[in-house]
């Protein structure tokens, strides 16, 4: 079997469904599965299975080593007092200290935290940085919650925690609804504990107190240089390419920036509220400065309105999911026409749907190599830290592009060697690398 052809194009059918599918992903394709954790198992026993893992190593790489889950009081603008509930896991240390990011969103439970702090841990070793995974997060939501309460919240979630962390252990940076300010008050509070200033606690911090210019831009500059990457690769036109974006936070905002900037055409976005869409290509400069001012893409007069769900089903080149896990399932999966699926949220792709998108020959760069550009500056950031001493912005994007680059080949050559489609590859590549260092450390005691 081709998993994929890059000659073909994409076939996007509309009657595709688990019926149609090769036998051999039939079984699979009906299976369930609810959970970002489920799916994060599902992945590891099918690479683990292609490695021919020993099992006892396969079992420990499966489990994460520590879980800590707080509960914690806040008092609110109102006066009351609030319970909330953290959580900060880590997942593997066997290639050095866990790294990773805290989200805060409603949704936020321990399966779910596990399962990105699993993917942290083989996105590291992917890119070849000297780290485990790790993830944190707090049931919130931080839209609800006044500047006042949320400093509140994040400095005695921080507190909770550090027994947790250290820049030697384990060093938190910012995920899904989280930013900047809150990885500030982060690195403040660890700092008022220990009586001097601790920069390397946190990564993604604000530049004026220590953090690295282009760690804002990094996972959305790493998904376009995969994107362009990719392109080269197989010989086709970059240039004026259609790219449509799920997602205008940080991630989303950037890929579009960088996007724009290299040539494409940038032809629809969104964010929470639904999307906007011009065929002819929307002025991204333009369109961010409004969002500055309304914070929301909608009403924007460049384009016109459109729903989320239709969004990931225009025909475009590109489609680069940066908004939230699941988005693509079996439900439209079958309904997807671009020609490169590049994921920049983790997980927005289900299983079911990763099938059905490779039948159709839809190349689906995996989150954990495409959005991977956002721990390869972390890793900078935590270097300068340790070091205080600071690298010039062209210095960090030509050294997140060269990760970028070898790492989509080394990940793609794999492919090919071994007939993989890239997230198996990518899976294999990085958790191989693991199992390398587990064993080359050896068992203690
Ligand atoms: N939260 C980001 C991720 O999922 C970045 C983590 C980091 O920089 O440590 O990759």
């Amino acid at each position: 079997m081709t998993i994929f052809d890059p000659l073909r194009p994409s076939s996007a059918s509309p009657a595709t469904n688990g019926a149609e599918l090769p036998t051999l992903l039939q079984g699979r394709a009906t299976e369930k599965r609810e959970s970002a954790y489920a799916t994060a198992l599902a992945q590891f026993d099918r690479a683990a299975q292609i490695l021919n893992l020993d099992p006892g190593l396969a079992d420990t790489l499966r489990s994460c080593k520590r879980e800590l889950t707080v509960n914690f009081p806040v008092k609110m603008d109102n006066g009351e007092v609030r319970r909330f509930t953290g959580y900060r896991v880590h997942h593997n240390t066997a290639r050095g200290p866990t790294k990773g990011g805290i989200r805060y969103a409603p949704t936020v439970d321990l399966d779910e935290v596990r399962a990105l702090a699993m993917w942290m841990t083989w996105k590291c070793a992917i890119v070849n940085i000297p780290y485990g995974g790790a993830k944190g997060g707090v049931v919130c939501n931080p839209k609800e919650l006044s500047p006042r309460e949320l400093e509140g919240l994040t400095r005695r979630y921080a507190t909770e925690i550090s027994p947790f962390i250290s820049p030697e252990g384990d060093i938190p940076a910012p995920d899904m609804g989280t930013n900047p300010q809150i990885m500030a008050w982060i690195m403040d509070t660890y700092s008022m504990h220990r009586g001097y200033s601790v920069p390397a606690i946190v990564t993604g911090k604000p530049i004026n107190i220590g953090g690295s210019a282009g760690r804002f831009e990094a996972t959305g500059r790493g998904i376009m240089f995969t994107v362009r990457e990719a392109y080269r690769t197989f010989g086709w036109d970059f240039d004026g390419i259609s790219v449509v974006v799920q997602g205008f936070g940080n991630v989303g905002s950037i890929t579009a920036q960088t996007a724009h900037e290299m040539g494409c055409r940038v032809i629809a976005v969104s964010d929470v509220e639904g999307g906007i869409y011009n065929p002819r290509g929307i002025d991204i400069p333009r369109l961010r400065r409004y969002m500055r001012e309304h914070s929301t893409v909608q009403g924007f007069d460049g384009a016109d309105k459109i729903t989320n769900a239709e969004l990931l089903e225009l025909p475009c080149d590109v489609l680069v999911p940066a908004a939230m896990e699941n988005q693509i399932t079996h439900a439209n999966a079958g309904r997807i026409k671009a020609r490169i699926v590049a994921e920049g949220a983790n997980g927005p792709t289900t299983p079911e749907a990763d099938e059905i998108l490779m039948a159709n020959n839809v190349l689906v760069i995996p989150d954990i190599l495409c959005n991977a550009g956002g721990v390869v500056v972390s890793y900078f950031e935590w270097v300068q830290s340790l070091q205080q001493l600071f690298w010039e912005e062209d210095d960090v994007t030509h050294r997140l592009e060269r990760i970028m680059v070898r790492s989509f080949h080394d990940v793609y050559e794999q492919s090919i060697r071994m007939n993989l489609d890239l997230r198996t590859s990518a899976l294999v590549l990085g958790i191989g690398r693991v199992a390398e260092a587990t064993q080359t450390r050896g068992l203690y005691p």
